[in-house]
């Protein structure tokens, strides 16, 4: 006999970061949810599941802290400094460190002038603790390890059926399955993009001297290198390289890895040891063509997967989360149907110049600066240079880092989501 459908507000498929986060902000509104994720949610949460941490925006943050999330998060690193360089390895200047810097932000550019630029936070941190107050929850029921495997859009409502035979029903289904997003795909909505043809290496380390709370990016021919600082005196290494440079550097053995990385380092952190397995992920764009359709909305890497040359994916999907949980929230206050493509294009319209300009940004510094042509590290150090010593220029930049650009949605400013009464 078929299980009797259950009613929600929101299905969403895929309870990954930002699929989670997005529950908690729905859930604060009052709407019930449900968060349907292939995998079993205890092995999302072992420790070799995810070795990325995220550099989240001080805006990002605060939607954190508003959610009940930072709570279960404890002590985080900030990020006081931001040194970006355009370095070669082996060139002398990466001896002593950074010295061949063209470009620094700090504190003062954030707007506040008191949060820091933003904090580091390893993603299994953030998994756990957005676990922790989910399973506190009453409004979000979790269907995990489930998927949905059909989903058919009726007049009014969508019914889902999930692998397990379970029926569920709500005015609207998110998409935030990641790059390969089911509800996308089955919503016919196509996506533009391409592989860079290079492979993030992530691991963390250990240093003998502190970091003093800065990031750090050199743009090496191959590939963006960021040494990003956390708690305790080590740091997460993103190191995007050509794909079968990468490979190798893969199959090495970890004495002969840790050499390589101190090769890039130079020697201003002192010694570093590898501190964590490491991991691999293949680098590409991928951006879907609409975000909304009647009763189908797109959210994180569903609507948009980019390079991670400015830390800035998650927190797109962060701010996504922040803007869709308005709209829908106050769709419901003020009775309205909330899979009407006109309240999921509010969401779509709000997102879509934030998003399209960081995407574009990061595709054009991957293009300009994973290439050692002599002319092309002339107009860099240039371009570089001239945003250094513009001061508005630099906020510009630290803002958007922080999260902090255009219309903020309430959450992004530290506000709550209020249900009807
Ligand atoms: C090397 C690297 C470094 C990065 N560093 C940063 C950084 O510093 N700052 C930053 O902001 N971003 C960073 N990012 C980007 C960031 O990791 C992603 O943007 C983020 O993980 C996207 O989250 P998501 O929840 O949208 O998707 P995902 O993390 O892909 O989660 C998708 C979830 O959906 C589930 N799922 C998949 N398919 C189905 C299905 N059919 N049915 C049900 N469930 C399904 C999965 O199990 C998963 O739980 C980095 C990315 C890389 C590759």
């Amino acid at each position: 006999m078929p299980a009797t459908p259950e009613n929600f507000d929101v299905l969403i498929s895929g309870g990954g970061l930002v699929g989670l986060t997005l529950a908690l902000a729905l859930d604060q509104g009052g709407l019930k949810v449900a968060v349907i994720d292939r995998l079993p949610a205890a092995e999302v949460l072992e420790e070799s599941f995810d070795g990325r941490a995220t550099a989240m925006g001080f805006a990002t943050y605060r939607m954190m802290e508003s959610l009940g999330v930072a709570r279960h998060i404890g002590e985080v690193q900030p990020i006081q400094q931001i040194l970006v360089s355009d370095g070669r390895v082996g060139s002398p200047s990466r001896k002593g460190g950074p010295s061949s810097l063209t470009l620094h932000f700090d504190q003062a550019e954030t707007g506040t002038g008191e949060e820091p630029l933003g904090w580091m936070i390893e993603n299994r941190r953030t998994r756990l603790a957005l676990d922790k107050e989910a399973a506190t929850r009453p409004g979000i029921t979790r269907f995990a390890p489930d998927e949905i495997v059909d989903f058919t859009i009726l007049p009014g409502h969508v019914e889902a059926k999930l692998k397990s035979g379970q029926q569920l029903v709500a005015p609207v289904i998110v998409g935030a399955e990641g790059r390969g997003s089911f509800v996308r795909q089955k919503a016919g909505i196509r996506t533009y993009g391409w592989t860079y043809g290079q492979t993030g290496i992530v691991t963390t380390i250990a240093m003998d001297r502190p970091h003093g709370g800065v990031a750090h990016e050199y743009f090496l021919p191959t590939g963006p290198f960021a040494i990003l600082p956390l708690m305790g005196n080590r740091a997460n290494i993103v190191w995007s390289e050509k794909t079968a440079r990468a490979q190798a550097l893969l199959a090495m053995p970890r004495a002969d890895l840790e050499h390589e990385l101190a090769r890039r380092f130079g020697d201003f952190l002192g010694n570093v040891r590898l501190d964590a397995p490491v991991w691999s992920y293949p680098l590409s764009m991928e951006l879907a063509a609409t975000w909304a359709k009647p009763r189908v909305v797109l959210a994180g890497d569903a609507a948009h997967g980019i390079h991670p040359i400015a830390g800035q994916g998650l927190n797109l999907g962060l701010k996504d989360v922040a803007a869709l949980a308005e709209v829908l929230v106050e769709a419901a206050n003020l009775g309205q149907d909330l899979g009407d493509l006109a309240v999921l294009e509010r969401y779509a319209q709000w997102r879509r110049t934030d998003t399209m300009t960081l995407a574009i940004s990061c595709d054009g510094f991957v293009r300009l600066f994973s290439n050692d042509l002599a002319p092309i590290r002339a107009l860099r150090t240039l371009g570089l240079g001239l945003v250094d010593a513009i001061g508005p220029a630099r906020r510009f930049f630290a803002s958007h880092a922080g999260g902090a650009v255009g219309d903020l949605p309430r959450l992004l400013r530290g506000e709550r989501l209020e249900a009807r009464l």
